[in-house]
Order: structure tokens, then C-alpha cells, then sequence
């Protein structure tokens, strides 16, 4: 291994190099800084144009947008929403805003995203389809929409799942938060759904030190959500709310750091590629250190490199090898506790998620921001290779 460092490579840090600074001063000699400006109408096109949808809806956060979208699709309390049990919980989270119930689906084990054979098989064997739609026969409940997580920016299979949802009469809501700038069959993730969200988080690929956009297939959905977004405000004057609404929208202050950020989307994206690439190729070799493949249909936005650390090959569970890192000055994570085991959402229905659960034993993500240097790479993956050397001993 190479020689001690003095400063820790964190999981993912911003890159805001850019005209970030530039733009925000604009913002304050404007005065433009709250939830109304020229940024966030220009944030709004930018995306909408790089997604290829007529309209986006900038919002606080991606869970807000989440939140958002199943209000808009009808989702009702006392309904189901199909998520993925290998998730970030905002989407799960989103699901009870609404009164809802989560149900939670396994994941497949090559790409780490949604299982279709796990959705084929709750559709087929625990729904029956009745007069107002589908119903989970052992609860009773309708089942009114799937939210697809691009987990770690890598698409799910898109065809198996939109053909399974529309066959099923679900609404689908893209959770593309991880995965802006991804793509499935050459087109962009977030165009498949009936509605998608997406996020700007300060780890996010793009980042707008906090943010979300909402985009919908249906122009009349957006303009609802956007309704919704401003406290459902009909009467500016008057101060007339047609609706409970809420206060969700995006200030023109973080739009212009997130505009910044997507005018270098395709640079930042290269970055992870090349992070993503870099790892696969430098651990190739490691026992046991088992990178996810991109599948051919599949362009990810290697929103985070994850890799399976499987013990039984390479002689350590995976949280040992986060300590035997850390120690070294090098910062990785899990990914999520599986949601059905979340207390949060304890008490939630649904099939058994084995997949799940051991990809949560085994996957620690690595250092990939995008300004990760090829010696920082270089020391993580020796540091990787140094721990296996000294456990084959
Ligand atoms: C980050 C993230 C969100 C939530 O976005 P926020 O902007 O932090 O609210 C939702 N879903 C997934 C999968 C995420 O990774």
C-alpha cells in the first residue's frame, strides 16, 4: 500500500468549480433569491430539455417531488404503492405522506435495481384485478402505483416493468434521483414514467446544495403539481387556496448552483464513468470484491460505485472492511437498511426480499465524487487489495 495520506477521500463531495459562484452572485445583486427568479425557470428548461419531457417543476427536494407526484397520480390513504425494499427510504417515506401504504419488492442481484420477476410475481399471485382496479388480495387494498428506484443511478429493466405495470393498471413513478443523465435503450431515464422525480441533493450527481424536480408525462399533472408547490395559491391578490398545498418550492438561490451544475452535466457524468471504470478495472482481481455490471441495455450515471465485498471468498464481511478503510483515511457506506426491516416502516405487507437483505450485507459504496483523482482511486483499491493480501495470509 502506498504511503499514509493527510486528508480523508470522502464517499462523494460537489465538485463547484463552475460558474456556481458567479451565478449565486447574480442572485444576490438581483435581490432574486427566493422562490421566484430567472434561475429556477432556467433550471426547469434545462432539464426538461436534457430529459426530453414538455415540462419540469423545480421543488425543494426530490421527496417533496416524490410527495408531489403521488398526490397528483390519485394516491389515495388507505392505498398500496409498489417500492423496491433496496432503496433510500424518501420514496417509502413519500408513500405514507399520503396515507398510503408501502409494499416492498425484491431486487435482482446482477445490476441491484427492481426485480421484474418479483413484481410478475406479487401481480400474479397476491392481486386480483376488480371493478375499481387492482387489489392485494390478502389486504384488501388497491395497489395504485410503482415507484421504479434507478438504485445508484443504474436504470431498472424499464421494458419488463412498464409492461408489468400497464398490464396491471399502475401508475409508474420514475425515482430517478440517482440517476440523472442515465439512460435505458438510448433514451433518458425519466421519460418512461407517468411521472418522474429527480434530486439535488449535495451528493447528487448534480447538485443544487439541496432540490428537486418533478416531471410528468401528462402537462395537466404538472400543472397541478406546480399548483401544489406554491401552497395551491388560485388567488394571488385575494389569497384564495383552492387546495391543502404545500410550501415545496425551489429557491431561484439553489437553481442557480444547480444551473451551474448542469451546464457541466455531460463532464460530470464522464467523471463517474471514468470512477466506476477505473474501480471495475483496478479490482478486478481481488477475491470476493465483486463489481456491478452495467447491463448492456444500460447507460448508468455511476451516481456511486458500489461493489459486493462477498466473505466467504474475500475472508471479511463488508462493514470490516469499511472499518479496515476508514482506518486508512478513506470514507465508503452501505447501502440502506432493506426497507421492509426499516422501523419506519415496520408492520408493512409484502413477500420475502432475500436478494435484498444480502445485497445490503455485502455492498459498500466507494469514494466517487468526480473530482476523484486516479492516485486517490489508485489508494483506495490498493488499500482494497492490501486487506485481501493480508487476509489470504
Ligand atoms: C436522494 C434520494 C431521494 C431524495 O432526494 P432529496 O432531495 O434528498 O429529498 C429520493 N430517492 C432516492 C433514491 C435518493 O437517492
Amino acid at each position: 500500500m502506498s504511503a499514509e495520506r493527510s486528508t480523508r477521500i470522502p464517499l462523494c463531495a460537489p465538485r463547484l468549480d463552475g460558474n456556481e459562484a458567479r451565478y449565486l452572485a447574480e442572485c444576490v445583486e438581483s435581490g432574486w433569491v427566493s422562490s421566484a427568479g430567472p434561475f429556477v425557470e432556467r433550471l426547469e428548461a434545462a432539464l426538461a430539455g436534457l430529459v426530453g419531457v414538455p415540462e419540469a417543476v423545480a421543488t425543494s427536494s426530490g421527496t417533496a417531488a416524490l410527495h408531489l407526484a403521488l398526490c397528483v397520480a390519485g394516491v389515495e390513504a388507505g392505498d398500496e404503492v409498489l417500492v423496491p425494499a433496496l432503496s433510500f427510504v424518501a420514496p417509502a417515506n413519500a408513500v405514507r405522506y399520503v396515507g398510503a401504504l408501502p409494499v416492498f419488492l425484491d431486487a435482482e442481484p446482477t445490476h441491484a435495481q427492481l426485480d421484474p420477476a418479483a413484481l410478475a410475481r406479487f401481480l400474479e399471485e397476491r392481486c386480483v384485478r376488480s371493478r375499481c382496479g387492482l387489489r392485494n388480495r390478502e389486504t384488501g387494498r388497491r395497489v395504485a402505483a410503482l415507484i421504479a428506484v434507478h438504485v445508484l443511478g443504474h436504470p431498472v429493466d424499464l421494458d419488463a416493468i412498464l409492461e408489468l405495470a400497464r398490464g396491471a393498471g399502475l401508475v409508474l413513478i420514475e425515482d430517478a434521483a440517482e440517476a440523472l443523465g442515465a439512460h435505458y435503450r438510448g433514451a433518458p431515464i425519466g421519460s418512461f414514467g407517468d411521472l418522474a422525480c429527480f434530486s439535488f441533493n449535495g451528493n447528487k450527481t448534480v447538485t443544487a446544495g439541496g432540490g428537486g424536480m418533478l416531471v410528468a408525462a401528462d402537462p395537466e399533472q404538472a400543472r397541478r403539481a406546480r399548483h401544489l408547490s406554491t401552497q395551491a395559491k388560485r388567488d394571488p391578490v385575494e389569497f384564495v387556496h383552492d387546495a391543502v398545498g404545500f410550501n415545496y418550492r425551489l429557491s431561484n438561490l439553489q437553481a442557480a448552483v444547480g444551473c451551474a451544475q448542469l451546464e457541466r452535466i455531460d463532464e460530470l457524468l464522464a467523471d463517474k464513468r471514468r470512477v466506476a471504470r477505473g474501480y471495475a478495472r483496478a479490482l478486478a482481481d481481488v477475491p470476493g470484491i465483486v463489481a456491478f455490471r452495467e447491463a448492456d441495455w444500460a447507460r448508468s450515471s455511476h451516481w456511486l460505485t458500489g461493489v459486493r465485498v462477498v466473505e466467504e471468498r474475500f475472508g471479511m464481511p463488508s462493514r470490516g472492511l469499511l472499518a479496515w478503510l476508514d482506518a486508512r483515511g478513506i470514507e465508503t457506506r452501505p447501502l440502506w437498511q432493506p426497507l421492509h426491516r426499516s422501523p419506519a416502516h415496520a408492520g408493512s405487507s409484502g413477500p420475502p426480499c432475500p436478494v435484498a437483505e444480502r445485497l445490503a450485507r455485502e455492498t459498500l459504496c466507494l469514494p466517487s465524487s468526480c473530482g476523484l483523482a486516479a492516485s486517490e482511486l489508485e489508494y483506495v483499491a490498493g488499500a482494497i487489495r492490501a486487506a485481501s493480501r493480508v487476509l489470504a495470509a
